[in-house]
């Protein structure tokens, strides 16, 4: 069961490679008017993995151009094959996207603006950045990454920021300190993050620890690897003496779903919190791959975000689904 998309033909112009493991895609829409689209918008694509059409999810790069809409990939080597679909593009392409919608929600009307970017969390930074400069903002964009090598649309964002760009290249030993930035900044700023679950963990420790409200540190997820392997686990079904595979390269959701079990879910990325389910007992380990649970929360196990979280071991669960009331 989901919230209904608008899905329309597309065709990819063109691909440009940025770093190694990083390519750009120019996708045009058949029916592209060029309008102007929020701020940390995304679009989803279509993609075919093990013959099977599956959606994945692409921050638009930078603001509207009349050319088309401008995402970059990272290519995951362990991952159940989106990237590595979207890399065996060539232009001429035909996909299916969604229209561009925004999680993002970002006032235009503070002082002081912080973004952060991790690695290919750049993307929906980049726009931020254009708009914020634009608007002659206060703003400083900390961008951590391997190495400058590893690190996409370095030239544009200098260009664009000059001194407010800061690198934080791991292989110069110029690590992001996270409680130092927020300790600095004065009240009221907001920051905008992006970056790897780990990073946004530490990101909200960090700016809780500073004083500032949680409510002006906004951020983007792209789906977490989790704490432990991604691993098949099993899941029992609370008093009814099924027990569920949860293959390795398939979520607990879709699996629970075509066994006809209909969890209700939105986001698909451990944000909405649609997916939850009561999980009754624990023979192993949950990993909890959602932002939207607190820490508190994940620690006491009582439910899980069935969209993203995984396991080891055998979980049972309460789907609340049952035969005599269906
Ligand atoms: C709003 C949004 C914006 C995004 N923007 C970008 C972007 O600009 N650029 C970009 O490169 N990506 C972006 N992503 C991520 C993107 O949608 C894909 O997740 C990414 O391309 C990897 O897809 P994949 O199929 O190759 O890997 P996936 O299989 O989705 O793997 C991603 C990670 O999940 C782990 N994993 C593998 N199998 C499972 C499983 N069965 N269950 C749970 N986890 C598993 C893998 O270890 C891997 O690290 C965005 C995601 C979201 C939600």
């Amino acid at each position: 069961m989901r919230f209904i998309e608008t899905w329309t033909p597309a065709t990819l112009l063109e691909t440009r490679d940025l770093a190694p493991g990083i390519r750009e895609f120019l996708i045009k829409p058949d029916q592209f008017d060029g309008a102007a689209y929020a701020l940390g918008s995304h679009i989803n694509v279509t993609v075919t993995i093990n013959g099977q059409p599956e959606t994945r999810s692409y921050s638009l790069v930078g603001e509207v151009s009349s050319r088309g809409l401008r995402i970059a990939v990272r290519r995951a080597e362990d991952s159940r094959g989106g990237s590595r679909y979207m890399w065996q593009l060539a232009p001429g392409a035909r996909l299916d996207i969604t229209q561009p919608s925004s999680l993002l929600a970002v006032d235009w009307t503070r002082e002081n603006y912080c973004l952060i970017a991790g690695g290919i969390g750049i993307t929906p930074i980049l726009g931020a950045a254009q708009a914020l400069a634009r608007r002659g903002a206060d703003v400083t964009l900390h961008y951590a990454v391997r190495s400058r090598g590893e690190a996409a649309y370095l030239d544009e964002l200098a260009a664009m920021l000059g001194q407010r760009l800061v690198v934080h290249a791991g292989d110069e030993g110029r690590r992001l300190d996270l409680d130092a930035l927020f300790a600095s900044l004065p009240r009221g700023a907001l920051t905008l993050f992006c970056g790897p679950m780990r990073m946004l963990d530490a990101a909200r420790h960090a700016w809780i620890g500073a004083g500032h409200p949680l409510t002006d540190l906004r951020y983007e997820t792209f789906g977490s690897s989790g704490s432990l392997p991604t691993e098949m686990f099993r899941v029992r079904l609370k008093d009814s003496g099924v027990e569920i595979e949860i293959p390795r390269e398939r979520s607990m959701l879709d699996v629970l779903n075509a066994a006809g079990h209909e969890v209700m879910f939105d986001c698909k990325r451990g944000e909405c919190g649609l997916c939850a389910i009561d999980v009754v007992e624990v023979e192993g380990e949950i990993d909890h791959r959602d932002v939207f649970f607190s820490d508190h929360q994940k620690e006491s196990n009582q439910k899980i975000c069935a969209c993203v979280s995984r396991a080891r071991g055998i979980i049972t669960v309460d789907t609340l689904l049952r035969v005599d009331a269906v």
